[in-house]
Protein backbone atom coordinates (compact mmCIF):
# COMPACT_ATOMS: atom_id res chain seq x y z
CA UNK A 1 0.00 0.00 0.00
CA UNK A 2 0.75 3.65 -0.49
CA UNK A 3 0.64 5.65 2.02
CA UNK A 4 -0.08 10.10 1.09
CA UNK A 5 0.77 12.63 3.12
CA UNK A 6 1.12 16.57 2.92
CA UNK A 7 4.81 16.53 4.84
CA UNK A 8 6.55 13.34 5.40
CA UNK A 9 9.07 13.90 7.77
CA UNK A 10 11.60 10.23 7.85
CA UNK A 11 14.05 11.64 10.20
CA UNK A 12 16.93 10.83 7.92
CA UNK A 13 17.14 13.92 5.11
CA UNK A 14 14.87 17.06 4.25
CA UNK A 15 10.71 16.79 5.23
CA UNK A 16 9.54 15.71 2.40
CA UNK A 17 6.34 17.87 0.84
CA UNK A 18 3.44 16.10 -0.70
CA UNK A 19 5.28 12.94 0.26
CA UNK A 20 4.31 9.13 0.67
CA UNK A 21 5.69 6.01 2.15
CA UNK A 22 5.32 2.30 0.40
CA UNK A 23 4.24 -0.35 2.63
CA UNK A 24 4.46 -4.08 1.88
CA UNK A 25 3.53 -6.22 4.74
CA UNK A 26 5.28 -5.53 8.03
CA UNK A 27 8.05 -2.96 6.24
CA UNK A 28 8.48 -0.07 4.26
CA UNK A 29 9.64 0.18 0.94
CA UNK A 30 10.06 3.49 -0.52
CA UNK A 31 9.86 6.87 0.88
CA UNK A 32 9.77 10.07 -1.49
CA UNK A 33 7.43 12.77 -3.21
CA UNK A 34 3.99 10.78 -4.12
CA UNK A 35 4.07 11.41 -7.25
CA UNK A 36 7.03 9.63 -8.06
CA UNK A 37 6.40 6.69 -5.59
CA UNK A 38 3.01 6.31 -7.07
CA UNK A 39 5.26 5.49 -10.44
CA UNK A 40 7.09 2.42 -8.92
CA UNK A 41 5.05 1.23 -6.31
CA UNK A 42 1.87 -0.63 -6.54
CA UNK A 43 -0.70 -1.20 -4.36
CA UNK A 44 -3.87 1.26 -2.98
CA UNK A 45 -2.95 4.71 -1.63
CA UNK A 46 -4.10 5.73 1.24
CA UNK A 47 -4.50 9.61 1.56
CA UNK A 48 -3.94 11.20 5.13
CA UNK A 49 -4.46 14.41 3.45
CA UNK A 50 -2.92 17.69 5.10
CA UNK A 51 -1.42 15.74 8.34
CA UNK A 52 2.45 15.64 9.08
CA UNK A 53 3.63 11.52 8.82
CA UNK A 54 6.29 10.41 10.93
CA UNK A 55 7.92 7.73 12.50
CA UNK A 56 5.93 6.23 15.48
CA UNK A 57 7.97 7.31 19.08
CA UNK A 58 9.87 5.11 21.26
CA UNK A 59 9.73 5.03 24.82
CA UNK A 60 12.71 3.92 26.35
CA UNK A 61 11.59 3.17 30.29
CA UNK A 62 8.96 3.35 31.83
CA UNK A 63 6.57 0.96 34.17
CA UNK A 64 2.68 0.59 32.96
CA UNK A 65 2.74 -1.98 35.99
CA UNK A 66 2.15 1.61 37.91
CA UNK A 67 -0.52 3.57 35.52
CA UNK A 68 -3.22 3.41 38.21
CA UNK A 69 -1.46 5.38 40.66
CA UNK A 70 -1.51 9.11 38.53
CA UNK A 71 -2.17 11.72 41.08
CA UNK A 72 -1.72 9.44 44.33
CA UNK A 73 1.69 10.43 45.37
CA UNK A 74 2.68 14.13 45.94
CA UNK A 75 5.77 15.15 45.49
CA UNK A 76 8.13 14.60 48.31
CA UNK A 77 11.19 16.05 49.18
CA UNK A 78 13.04 12.72 50.14
CA UNK A 79 13.42 9.34 47.70
CA UNK A 80 13.07 7.22 50.54
CA UNK A 81 9.62 8.77 51.20
CA UNK A 82 8.83 8.16 47.81
CA UNK A 83 9.70 4.83 47.64
CA UNK A 84 8.44 3.75 51.44
CA UNK A 85 4.94 5.84 49.93
CA UNK A 86 4.67 3.97 46.39
CA UNK A 87 5.63 0.39 48.48
CA UNK A 88 2.47 1.75 50.58
CA UNK A 89 0.25 1.86 47.24
CA UNK A 90 1.31 -1.32 45.83
CA UNK A 91 0.62 -2.82 48.62
CA UNK A 92 -3.32 -1.88 47.99
CA UNK A 93 -3.09 -3.64 44.27
CA UNK A 94 -3.92 -6.72 43.22
CA UNK A 95 -2.74 -9.07 40.16
CA UNK A 96 -5.79 -7.61 38.43
CA UNK A 97 -5.35 -4.33 39.52
CA UNK A 98 -1.80 -4.70 37.77
CA UNK A 99 -3.47 -6.52 34.71
CA UNK A 100 -5.78 -3.15 34.40
CA UNK A 101 -2.98 -0.78 34.65
CA UNK A 102 -0.52 -2.42 31.87
CA UNK A 103 -3.61 -2.58 29.73
CA UNK A 104 -4.25 1.14 30.36
CA UNK A 105 -1.12 2.30 30.31
CA UNK A 106 -0.38 1.28 26.99
CA UNK A 107 -3.83 1.98 25.77
CA UNK A 108 -2.60 5.82 26.95
CA UNK A 109 0.65 5.42 25.69
CA UNK A 110 -0.54 4.23 21.94
CA UNK A 111 -3.18 7.75 21.99
CA UNK A 112 0.02 9.59 22.90
CA UNK A 113 1.77 8.26 19.81
CA UNK A 114 4.38 5.79 20.99
CA UNK A 115 4.83 2.93 19.02
CA UNK A 116 7.99 1.31 20.98
CA UNK A 117 7.82 1.33 24.85
CA UNK A 118 10.45 -0.47 27.19
CA UNK A 119 8.01 -1.58 29.86
CA UNK A 120 9.52 -2.46 33.10
CA UNK A 121 7.37 -5.25 35.08
CA UNK A 122 7.71 -6.18 38.30
CA UNK A 123 5.15 -9.27 37.49
CA UNK A 124 6.75 -11.04 34.35
CA UNK A 125 4.06 -13.90 35.42
CA UNK A 126 1.74 -11.22 34.24
CA UNK A 127 2.80 -10.81 30.57
CA UNK A 128 0.97 -14.19 29.30
CA UNK A 129 -2.20 -11.96 30.07
CA UNK A 130 -1.73 -9.41 28.16
CA UNK A 131 -1.68 -8.72 24.12
CA UNK A 132 0.33 -5.63 23.82
CA UNK A 133 -0.83 -3.28 21.14
CA UNK A 134 2.78 -2.01 20.98
CA UNK A 135 5.77 -2.66 20.23
CA UNK A 136 6.68 -4.16 23.43
CA UNK A 137 10.04 -4.58 25.22
CA UNK A 138 9.69 -6.43 28.56
CA UNK A 139 12.11 -5.87 31.08
CA UNK A 140 11.59 -8.35 34.38
CA UNK A 141 12.51 -6.02 36.97
CA UNK A 142 13.62 -7.36 39.44
CA UNK A 143 14.82 -7.07 43.70
CA UNK A 144 16.39 -8.92 45.83
CA UNK A 145 17.26 -6.61 48.20
CA UNK A 146 15.64 -8.57 51.02
CA UNK A 147 16.34 -11.86 49.85
CA UNK A 148 19.84 -11.57 48.43
CA UNK A 149 20.27 -15.38 48.97
CA UNK A 150 17.81 -15.81 46.22
CA UNK A 151 19.39 -13.53 43.36
CA UNK A 152 19.62 -16.70 41.07
CA UNK A 153 16.75 -17.52 41.57
CA UNK A 154 14.85 -14.40 41.08
CA UNK A 155 16.66 -13.65 37.54
CA UNK A 156 16.08 -17.19 36.41
CA UNK A 157 12.32 -17.20 37.48
CA UNK A 158 11.64 -14.09 35.50
CA UNK A 159 13.64 -15.49 32.37
CA UNK A 160 10.95 -18.40 32.52
CA UNK A 161 8.07 -15.84 32.32
CA UNK A 162 10.09 -13.82 29.65
CA UNK A 163 10.68 -16.44 26.82
CA UNK A 164 7.24 -16.77 25.53
CA UNK A 165 7.34 -13.34 24.58
CA UNK A 166 9.41 -11.87 21.48
CA UNK A 167 11.41 -9.19 22.88
CA UNK A 168 12.83 -8.48 26.43
CA UNK A 169 15.53 -7.86 28.42
CA UNK A 170 15.97 -8.22 32.46
CA UNK A 171 16.12 -4.73 34.66
CA UNK A 172 18.23 -5.34 38.30
CA UNK A 173 15.96 -2.43 39.48
CA UNK A 174 18.67 -0.52 41.15
CA UNK A 175 22.10 -0.88 42.80
CA UNK A 176 20.29 0.01 46.09
CA UNK A 177 17.63 -2.78 45.62
CA UNK A 178 19.50 -5.81 43.60
CA UNK A 179 22.84 -7.58 45.11
CA UNK A 180 26.21 -7.50 43.30
CA UNK A 181 24.97 -11.17 42.59
CA UNK A 182 21.78 -10.34 40.64
CA UNK A 183 22.94 -8.00 38.58
CA UNK A 184 25.79 -11.03 37.94
CA UNK A 185 23.54 -13.50 36.93
CA UNK A 186 21.42 -10.95 34.44
CA UNK A 187 24.81 -10.15 32.62
CA UNK A 188 25.58 -14.22 32.54
CA UNK A 189 21.89 -14.18 30.59
CA UNK A 190 21.83 -11.06 28.91
CA UNK A 191 25.28 -12.67 27.42
CA UNK A 192 23.81 -15.94 26.94
CA UNK A 193 20.67 -14.65 25.23
CA UNK A 194 21.20 -11.60 23.59
CA UNK A 195 19.27 -9.46 25.60
CA UNK A 196 19.53 -6.14 26.48
CA UNK A 197 19.92 -4.76 30.29
CA UNK A 198 18.28 -1.51 31.89
CA UNK A 199 18.34 -0.41 35.63
CA UNK A 200 18.22 2.94 37.43
CA UNK A 201 21.17 4.55 38.27
CA UNK A 202 22.48 7.60 39.46
CA UNK A 203 19.25 8.79 40.13
CA UNK A 204 18.83 10.92 43.33
CA UNK A 205 20.67 13.07 45.30
CA UNK A 206 20.27 10.46 48.17
CA UNK A 207 21.27 7.13 46.20
CA UNK A 208 24.32 9.48 45.67
CA UNK A 209 24.63 10.32 49.62
CA UNK A 210 23.98 6.22 50.14
CA UNK A 211 27.10 5.09 48.01
CA UNK A 212 29.75 8.00 48.61
CA UNK A 213 29.04 8.76 51.74
CA UNK A 214 27.17 6.10 53.87
CA UNK A 215 24.70 8.50 54.97
CA UNK A 216 21.71 10.00 54.25
CA UNK A 217 17.64 9.11 54.19
CA UNK A 218 18.45 6.29 51.54
CA UNK A 219 21.28 4.59 53.67
CA UNK A 220 19.13 4.59 57.10
CA UNK A 221 15.70 3.15 54.81
CA UNK A 222 17.78 0.80 53.56
CA UNK A 223 19.94 -0.38 56.60
CA UNK A 224 16.69 -0.83 58.51
CA UNK A 225 15.25 -2.93 55.95
CA UNK A 226 18.56 -5.36 56.72
CA UNK A 227 20.04 -4.46 53.39
CA UNK A 228 24.22 -5.08 53.79
CA UNK A 229 26.03 -1.75 53.41
CA UNK A 230 29.47 -2.59 52.60
CA UNK A 231 29.68 -1.50 49.55
CA UNK A 232 28.95 1.82 50.89
CA UNK A 233 31.07 5.01 52.19
CA UNK A 234 33.80 4.41 48.75
CA UNK A 235 32.49 5.14 45.76
CA UNK A 236 29.32 7.42 43.44
CA UNK A 237 26.83 5.18 42.41
CA UNK A 238 28.13 5.42 38.91
CA UNK A 239 32.07 4.57 39.59
CA UNK A 240 30.56 1.02 41.70
CA UNK A 241 28.97 0.41 38.79
CA UNK A 242 31.39 0.57 35.97
CA UNK A 243 33.83 -0.83 38.46
CA UNK A 244 31.61 -3.74 38.84
CA UNK A 245 29.73 -4.15 35.61
CA UNK A 246 30.38 -5.34 32.21
CA UNK A 247 29.30 -2.00 30.48
CA UNK A 248 28.44 -1.60 26.48
CA UNK A 249 25.75 -1.01 24.24
CA UNK A 250 23.46 -3.76 26.14
CA UNK A 251 22.43 -1.51 28.59
CA UNK A 252 20.41 1.44 28.86
CA UNK A 253 20.65 3.45 31.79
CA UNK A 254 17.96 5.29 33.67
CA UNK A 255 18.59 8.54 34.78
CA UNK A 256 22.09 9.49 35.46
CA UNK A 257 21.37 12.66 37.13
CA UNK A 258 23.58 12.45 40.39
CA UNK A 259 26.65 12.45 38.16
CA UNK A 260 30.40 14.16 40.13
CA UNK A 261 34.04 15.44 38.49
CA UNK A 262 35.49 11.85 39.03
CA UNK A 263 32.14 10.02 37.26
CA UNK A 264 32.79 12.36 34.45
CA UNK A 265 36.32 11.33 33.56
CA UNK A 266 35.45 7.55 34.43
CA UNK A 267 32.49 8.41 31.88
CA UNK A 268 34.80 9.45 29.14
CA UNK A 269 37.13 6.34 29.00
CA UNK A 270 33.92 4.14 29.73
CA UNK A 271 32.55 1.82 26.84
CA UNK A 272 29.21 3.72 25.94
CA UNK A 273 25.62 2.82 27.25
CA UNK A 274 22.33 4.70 26.37
CA UNK A 275 21.00 6.72 29.00
CA UNK A 276 17.24 6.98 29.42
CA UNK A 277 16.12 10.57 30.56
CA UNK A 278 12.76 11.29 31.98
CA UNK A 279 12.45 15.00 31.84
CA UNK A 280 8.77 15.41 33.83
CA UNK A 281 9.88 12.53 36.32
CA UNK A 282 13.22 14.50 36.66
CA UNK A 283 10.89 17.78 37.16
CA UNK A 284 8.42 16.11 39.78
CA UNK A 285 11.64 14.68 41.95
CA UNK A 286 13.22 17.82 41.51
CA UNK A 287 16.98 15.97 40.80
CA UNK A 288 19.87 17.85 39.99
CA UNK A 289 20.06 19.14 36.67
CA UNK A 290 20.72 16.16 33.77
CA UNK A 291 24.04 16.61 31.91
CA UNK A 292 22.76 16.26 28.91
CA UNK A 293 25.21 18.60 26.67
CA UNK A 294 28.14 17.09 28.33
CA UNK A 295 26.67 13.43 27.95
CA UNK A 296 26.20 13.74 24.25
CA UNK A 297 29.47 15.52 23.76
CA UNK A 298 31.08 12.07 25.74
CA UNK A 299 29.28 10.58 22.94
CA UNK A 300 26.41 8.49 24.91
CA UNK A 301 23.24 8.05 23.13
CA UNK A 302 20.61 9.98 25.40
CA UNK A 303 16.87 8.72 24.78
CA UNK A 304 13.26 9.53 26.21
CA UNK A 305 10.91 7.75 28.76
CA UNK A 306 8.10 9.09 30.76
CA UNK A 307 8.89 6.39 33.99
CA UNK A 308 5.75 5.44 35.78
CA UNK A 309 2.36 7.68 36.77
CA UNK A 310 3.56 7.45 39.97
CA UNK A 311 5.93 10.53 39.12
CA UNK A 312 4.57 11.88 36.24
CA UNK A 313 1.07 13.15 35.01
CA UNK A 314 1.00 11.08 31.62
CA UNK A 315 2.71 8.43 28.96
CA UNK A 316 2.78 11.58 26.19
CA UNK A 317 6.26 11.82 24.77
CA UNK A 318 5.62 14.69 22.92
CA UNK A 319 5.40 16.56 26.78
CA UNK A 320 8.45 14.90 27.21
CA UNK A 321 9.87 16.65 24.39
CA UNK A 322 8.49 19.91 25.54
CA UNK A 323 9.67 19.94 29.11
CA UNK A 324 13.42 18.51 27.53
CA UNK A 325 13.12 21.90 25.53
CA UNK A 326 12.40 24.08 28.42
CA UNK A 327 15.18 23.03 30.17
CA UNK A 328 17.58 22.53 27.24
CA UNK A 329 17.78 25.60 25.69
CA UNK A 330 20.77 24.07 23.11
CA UNK A 331 18.40 21.60 21.92
CA UNK A 332 16.45 22.12 19.24
CA UNK A 333 13.23 20.90 18.16
CA UNK A 334 14.16 18.84 15.83
CA UNK A 335 16.77 17.45 18.20
CA UNK A 336 14.34 16.61 20.51
CA UNK A 337 12.15 14.72 17.81
CA UNK A 338 15.21 12.78 17.26
CA UNK A 339 15.65 11.80 20.86
CA UNK A 340 12.35 10.58 21.39
CA UNK A 341 12.86 8.34 17.81
CA UNK A 342 16.37 7.66 16.48
CA UNK A 343 17.79 7.65 19.68
CA UNK A 344 15.34 5.24 21.27
CA UNK A 345 15.91 2.99 18.12
CA UNK A 346 19.39 3.32 18.74
CA UNK A 347 19.05 2.31 22.46
CA UNK A 348 17.14 -1.08 21.50
CA UNK A 349 19.74 -2.01 18.87
CA UNK A 350 17.18 -1.04 16.03
CA UNK A 351 18.98 1.41 13.88
CA UNK A 352 17.40 1.97 10.18
CA UNK A 353 14.83 -0.71 12.11
CA UNK A 354 12.96 1.98 14.32
CA UNK A 355 12.49 5.61 14.72
CA UNK A 356 12.90 6.31 10.92
CA UNK A 357 11.03 6.28 7.52
CA UNK A 358 13.60 3.88 5.06
CA UNK A 359 13.16 1.27 3.18
CA UNK A 360 13.39 -2.05 5.19
CA UNK A 361 12.18 -0.15 8.56
CA UNK A 362 9.33 -1.44 10.48
CA UNK A 363 6.02 0.61 9.77
CA UNK A 364 5.28 2.02 12.71
CA UNK A 365 4.28 5.19 11.94
CA UNK A 366 2.43 8.04 13.28
CA UNK A 367 -0.08 10.82 11.54
CA UNK A 368 -0.15 14.31 13.10
CA UNK A 369 -2.02 17.96 12.23
CA UNK A 370 -0.87 20.50 10.79
CA UNK A 371 -0.60 23.62 12.25
CA UNK A 372 -0.30 26.60 9.86
CA UNK A 373 2.54 29.14 10.42
CA UNK A 374 4.60 26.59 12.44
CA UNK A 375 7.92 24.95 11.59
CA UNK A 376 7.95 20.98 10.90
CA UNK A 377 9.46 20.31 14.52
CA UNK A 378 8.20 22.87 16.48
CA UNK A 379 4.79 21.51 14.75
CA UNK A 380 5.41 18.10 15.93
CA UNK A 381 6.53 18.63 19.53
CA UNK A 382 3.86 21.32 20.19
CA UNK A 383 1.42 18.56 19.78
CA UNK A 384 -0.75 18.29 22.46
CA UNK A 385 -3.63 16.43 21.48
CA UNK A 386 -3.91 12.34 21.44
CA UNK A 387 -3.01 10.70 17.46
CA UNK A 388 -5.99 9.96 15.82
CA UNK A 389 -4.01 7.64 12.77
CA UNK A 390 -1.12 4.76 13.53
CA UNK A 391 0.49 2.29 11.86
CA UNK A 392 2.47 -0.69 13.83
CA UNK A 393 4.02 -3.30 12.07
CA UNK A 394 2.22 -2.32 9.21
CA UNK A 395 -1.09 -2.65 11.07
CA UNK A 396 -3.38 0.32 10.75
CA UNK A 397 -4.85 0.37 15.15
CA UNK A 398 -7.48 1.87 15.30
CA UNK A 399 -7.91 5.04 18.24
CA UNK A 400 -7.72 3.57 21.53
ZN1 LIG B 1 11.94 3.92 36.44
Amino acid sequence: MIIRSRIVVPMEGEPIDNGAVAISRDKITAVGRFDEIKLHQSGETLDLGDQILMPGLINAHCHLDYTMLRGKIPPLRSFADWIRSINTEKAKLTAEDYIDSINAGFAEAQRFGTTTIANLTAFPDLIQTIEEPLRTWWFGELIDVRNPEQADRIADAAVESLKSVTRWGLAPHAPFTASARLYARCEEISRQKNVLLTTHLAESREEMQMFRDANGAAFSFLKEIGRPMDDCGAETPLSLFIRTRTIGPRWIIAHLNEIDAGDFELLSTAPKFHVAHCPRSHGFFAHAPFALERLRALGFNICLGTDSLASNSNLSLFAEMRELLRKEPGVSPEQAVEIATVNGADAFGQRNLLGRIRPGAYADLIALPISPGTGVFENIVGFEKTVSWMMVNGEILSAA
